[in-house]
């Protein structure tokens, strides 16, 4: 499909793992694209300390790439206090927006939930001390990570955005009323045919508080489901949530990343 038809839409992809070797060969490409496809900017997610040190040298690169810079629940079991002044030394340079993604991710067997608690904490230590926001993942652990931002509601003063927001209206409600600045950013899942209660929570959440994000290479949207996913991708579900809403969200959801992250070009 030709996305050229989006040039000039100017939308943010708020969540993407562009240094994946699966863009391998082709990276390139899909970057200067970006704005013949409708893409003002990228955020590249770091996950470990290589890919947040590889988002680092792609946003050197490229006027249009930003990062952010953590250690995701699932390494909770490999990292050491070493790999964390990692982190926050490469989250000092000036391209990186955030903390994160940093969670909890209770999906795997094995899981040990006690090291990612104490991963994730050590990691808001690291944002509230560089005033940054941070990039939440969160995936069956609801309630204990709802206990964290309340028990440590003002580590999240810079903000916090819980990406591919996959909970109900009322964990939505209930994190709002911690904090109404916390932030939803949705990909291409709410395109999905059996995603009808996801695109219900969508429709619930505040317009100011709701961000794009492709997490590509994964979350292909509907039609496209089975191929890599890229951030041209970001339009299918643009498309779907303007038709939700009733009207362009285009605009409101880019000046959202560009004040949550506090994006300056
Ligand atoms: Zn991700």
């Amino acid at each position: 499909m030709d996305f050229t038809a989006y040039k000039n839409r100017n939308l943010i992809d708020a969540h993407a793992h562009l240094t994946d070797s699966r863009f391998d060969g082709k990276r390139e490409e899909i970057i200067e694209s970006f704005f013949e496809n409708g893409i003002k900017a990228v955020i590249e997610a770091g996950a470990d300390l290589i890919s947040s040190r590889d988002g680092a040298k792609l946003s050197k690169e490229h006027n249009n790439i930003f990062f952010t810079a953590g250690i995701h629940p699932e390494y909770a079991d490999g990292y050491s206090d070493k790999d964390l002044c990692e982190i926050k030394k490469i989250a000092e340079n000036k391209k990186c927006l955030a903390i994160g993604e940093i969670g909890l991710d209770y999906h795997y067997d094995g899981a040990d939930r006690l090291k990612q608690e104490k991963l994730f904490k050590s990691q808001l230590e690291i944002a509230k001390e560089l005033k940054l926001p941070v990039v939440i993942h969160l995936r069956e652990a609801a309630s204990d990570m709802l206990n964290i931002v309340k028990d440590m509601k003002s580590y999240f003063h810079s903000g916090a955005l819980f990406h591919c927001f996959s909970q109900s209206t009322e964990y939505m409600k209930e994190l709002l009323r911690i904090n109404e600045e916390f932030c939803f950013s949705y990909g291409g899942a709410v395109t999905f045919k059996n995603a009808e209660s996801r695109r219900e929570v969508l429709k619930k959440t505040p317009i100011e508080n709701l961000l794009l994000e492709t997490d590509c290479p994964y979350m292909t949207p509907h039609p496209f489901r089975g191929e890599t996913n890229e951030p041209k991708f970001i339009n299918i579900t643009a498309d779907k949530i303007n038709e939700l809403f009733g009207y362009s969200t285009d605009k409101i959801t880019t000046a959202n990343a560009e004040r949550f992250y506090g994006i300056k070009y």
